[in-house]
């Protein structure tokens, strides 16, 4: 016998299949399944000594911008040798099924994009981009590889990765089209993320005030447990696909 199959309820895909505005709000657990490590899994290898709160921020950089920026060369590359796995291919499709959709990650390693997503609002930055870190407004994509962290071609300071780090805000830009995204949206998916973070988690609260329906998909319980009214168990590798071609299918009965 092999493993229990988490059945899919069948509210869930009779909603998603009649939804017309839909946010997806994913975290580094779905990329975990394309080898991704999450934060909350222990470092590896050489990072092992470092915890993400001692390098992901400005003091950090700051203080030794090599230490910091080698360690986001170090995830630079385990993402650029990743691929987009199952769960990142079914939310692209999710795209195409759904004429609302809109995917909110707090992912920075851009493999919603190279699953074929369109729509993609980065929380949290991407990666592969860079800007100032004395905040004259250059941006620019990161050379690889890239050893040093380079010089901001504007002001000659040191160029930081272009991701938000602990502490500090959202982009403002971001976080309004995420709002404006959860205060429309009929049903809200919550997947791969611990939810712990602010402002992220507060965006399913928000869903959830504003009357639309929220699910959840984690391989483990999270804090959400009194806002969603549907919690599927599980990788969302493996899950998600299945939902997607549930949903599919009752579309189709209803074309
Ligand atoms: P997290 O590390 O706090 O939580 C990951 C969540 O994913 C956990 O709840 C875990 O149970 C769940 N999970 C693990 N494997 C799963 C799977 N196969 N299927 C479904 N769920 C699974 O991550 P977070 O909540 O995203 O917050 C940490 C922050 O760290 C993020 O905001 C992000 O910016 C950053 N981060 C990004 C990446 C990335 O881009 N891939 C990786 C690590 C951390
Ligand atoms: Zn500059």
């Amino acid at each position: 016998m092999g493993d229990p199959v988490t059945p899919l309820p069948a509210g869930l895909v009779g909603r998603l299949a009649t939804a017309r505005r839909v946010v997806a709000l994913t975290g580094a657990g779905v990329s975990a399944e394309s080898g991704v490590p999450t934060f909350r899994e222990a470092q590896t290898g050489l990072w092992a000594r470092f915890r993400p709160e001692e390098l992901a921020t400005p003091e950090a950089f700051a203080a030794d911008p090599r230490t910091v920026w080698a360690w986001y060369e170090w995830r630079r590359d385990l993402v650029a040798a990743a691929a987009p796995n199952p769960g990142h291919h079914a939310l692209a499709q999710f795209e195409s099924l759904v004429p609302g959709f809109t995917l909110i990650t707090q992912n920075v390693d851009g493999l919603h994009a190279r699953a074929g997503s369109r729509r993609v609002i980065e929380f949290h930055g991407n990666l592969f981009t860079n800007r100032c870190f004395a905040g004259c407004g250059a941006e620019a994509d990161v050379p690889r590889p890239c050893p040093e962290p380079p010089r901001c071609p504007h002001c000659g300071a040191w160029m930081r990765p272009g991701v938000v780090w602990f502490g500090e805000a959202i982009p403002i830009e971001a976080l309004q089209a995420a709002k404006a995204a959860v205060d429309r949206c009929e049903m809200l998916l919550v997947i791969g993320t611990s939810a712990l973070v602010t402002p992220a988690a507060g965006l399913a609260l928000r869903a959830h005030e504003a009357g639309a329906m929220v699910a959840e998909i984690n391989i483990s319980p999270t804090g959400l447990d009194g806002v969603a009214q549907f919690r599927l168990a599980g990788p969302s590798g493996e899950l998600l696909p299945r939902l997607v071609e549930a949903v599919r299918a009752r579309r189709e009965m209803h074309s």
